[in-house]
């Protein structure tokens, strides 16, 4: 009886030995997959560029990259914009942070996007590419938030892009306070406001180096 009981001893011993060995080899492998501080949700293959802000994932989702809006088809560097996420991120494997809000009206992931290290939503406005598009309910407050609007501030200074196009000035723009868009003095949005709910920019850059951005509708 005794040396039965060795005998299971010592297979009970192997194969918790065997089974130890083959969770650390999972734990190693799971780790350099997907980060210590990642979940693997979070990482998805690009499978096609719709344009210069959006994108197709492995699985049938939509994407549309936060807080940026690249030019659209009828506009200069829709092109450009679309061929560099294009070659910035198709086929590649991306992390995404999704924003609080996940999905936008239309159904689409909204999310910072970091490919090889790079963040990608950055890179674009880096590039003059589009320009920082926030909504109230943004988190301003956050570092991706201000490195756009710092990347977007070095684009305009360098004239890249977007900014390189030479545009017929109003006489000043105007802001209500509440929101992060800009427009021409006649626009009906910007349409009688009260004295102290808006501010007045002499100049369009200085709105967007604020990170408020024109007006799809007056298009400043
Ligand atoms: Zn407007």
């Amino acid at each position: 009886m005794a040396s039965m009981s060795k005998l299971t001893k010592r297979r009970f011993r192997v194969w918790a030995t065997v089974a130890v060995l083959v969770v650390l080899i999972l734990a190693v492998r799971l780790v350099e997959d997907i980060g210590f501080d990642r979940k693997p949700t979070d990482r998805f293959t690009v499978t096609a560029i719709i344009d210069g802000d959006t994108m197709e994932l492995g699985g049938g989702d939509r994407l549309r990259l936060l807080s940026i809006d690249t030019p659209e088809k009828d506009e200069p560097f829709y092109q450009e914009a679309t061929d560099f996420l294009t070659e910035m991120a198709l086929g590649k494997t991306a992390r995404i942070e999704f924003a609080d809000t996940r999905r936008d009206r239309y159904g689409r992931l909204l999310g910072y996007v970091y490919i090889d290290g790079i963040f990608i939503n950055e890179a674009i406005l880096e590039n003059g590419l589009g320009n920082l598009y926030l909504f109230r309910d943004t988190d301003v407050d956050r570092p991706e938030t201000g490195c756009m609007l710092s990347a977007q501030r070095r684009a305009i200074a360098a004239r890249k892009g977007i900014w390189s196009i030479t545009r017929h000035p109003e006489e000043s723009y105007i802001a209500k306070n509440t929101s992060f868009r800009f427009h021409r003095p006649g626009c009906a949005s910007a349409a009688r406001l009260k004295k102290g709910s808006y501010r007045v920019f002499r100049i369009r850059e200085e709105a967007l180096m604020e990170g408020l951005s024109p007006c799809r509708n007056c298009k400043p």
